[in-house]
């Protein structure tokens, strides 16, 4: 319904999972509301943009099935719709600290008691600070429709272009993020604190290395081309590796990076200089899984 010019929003509230799944079915043009930090989007109309506002809203708060978090020994399961605080309060020994950093760096807390982790990894922009903690630590998605359920990675659910692949009806439902213990565990972010800014890059990394030698090492860099940038072939190349990992190890996998970054940055001078931040971070991760192994020894 229009009245002078203002379309009517009509809001559903569902309260079980399979209610929503089959009511987002019946109204596939619905936008899914989560925390709603990060639902408005500006279109062109004549000269200039204006908010887009949907028709259809389906407001997931109140389905309890994506409210909750169950642990296991092996793994947590957190529902979709947690907001980022009720998360951050099962603390940092529980929650992998890679994941715990950027999370509580996400805004403010304020935004942190609305914005979930969900719609952290749904975000249209595909710069939510989450996704490469959740890459290292080899995190799964459920992604449900009224018919259908399938896991994913955080990689896989993202496209070339980092839009998210959810299929028409689908909704992602839970998080399941291992419990591993890691030797040592890094997240930075740099360039800024902007929320999902384009200038911003972020390094994700974890290692175990158990007995003298590197047994996995995963490492992830977000805010690139590819949004969520793993490097299989290097990390794979640190598999046994001795540890303190030599400088000319080091030297090595840094310019197999370096080729790997090639398509990743514009050919810039703000592209060169994020290729030369991604190169350092991974430098910097190297060096501190050295001293984390000699404090261990
Ligand atoms: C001031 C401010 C600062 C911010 N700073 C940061 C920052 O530093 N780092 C950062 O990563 N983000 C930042 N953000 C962005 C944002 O808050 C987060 O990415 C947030 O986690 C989005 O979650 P949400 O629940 O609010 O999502 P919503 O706004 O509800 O949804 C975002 C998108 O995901 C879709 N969606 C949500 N849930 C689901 C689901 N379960 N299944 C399928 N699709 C779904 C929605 O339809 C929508 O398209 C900031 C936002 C603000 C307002």
């Amino acid at each position: 319904m229009e009245e002078g010019g203002v379309k009517e929003v009509r809001v559903f509230r569902p309260k079980s999972l399979g209610g929503t799944l089959r009511l987002y079915t019946r109204n596939p043009d619905s936008l899914l509301y989560a925390g709603g930090t990060e639902i408005l989007r500006r279109v062109q109309r004549g000269p200039g943009l204006v908010f887009a506002f949907p028709q259809k809203v389906i407001y997931l708060g109140n389905v309890q099935e994506l409210n909750r978090i169950s642990r296991s020994q092996r793994h947590l399961d957190i529902g979709s719709a947690l907001d980022l605080s009720r998360i951050l309060k099962l603390g940092r020994n529980v929650l992998p600290p890679v994941l715990f950093e950027p999370l509580s760096g996400i805004a403010t807390p304020a935004v942190r008691n609305l914005a979930t982790l969900g719609g952290n990894i749904c975000v249209r922009s595909c710069r939510g600070d989450s996704l490469p903690a959740l890459s290292v630590i080899d995190a799964q998605v459920e992604l449900r429709t009224a018919g259908s359920t399938r896991w994913t990675t955080v990689e896989s659910f993202l496209n070339q272009r980092g839009r998210p692949q959810l299929r028409p009806g689908e909704i992602l439902t839970r998080i399941r993020v291992p419990l591993e213990e890691w030797d040592f565990a890094l997240f930075r972010k740099v360039g800024g604190r902007q929320r999902l800014g384009r200038s911003t890059l972020s390094f994700a990394g974890v290692a175990r290395f158990p007995k003298g030698s590197i047994e996995v090492l995963h490492f992830c860099l977000g805010g690139l081309k590819t949004p969520v940038l793993r490097v299989p072939g290097l990390e794979s190349r640190l598999k046994n590796a001795s540890i303190p990992v030599s400088t000319k190890l080091i030297d090595s996998l840094l310019a197999d990076l370096d080729a790997a970054l090639g398509n990743e940055v514009e050919d810039s001078p703000e592209g060169r200089y994020r290729k030369a931040t991604a190169l350092r971070l991974f430098r910097w991760f190297m060096e501190k899984v050295n001293s984390r192994s000699l404090e261990m020894l």
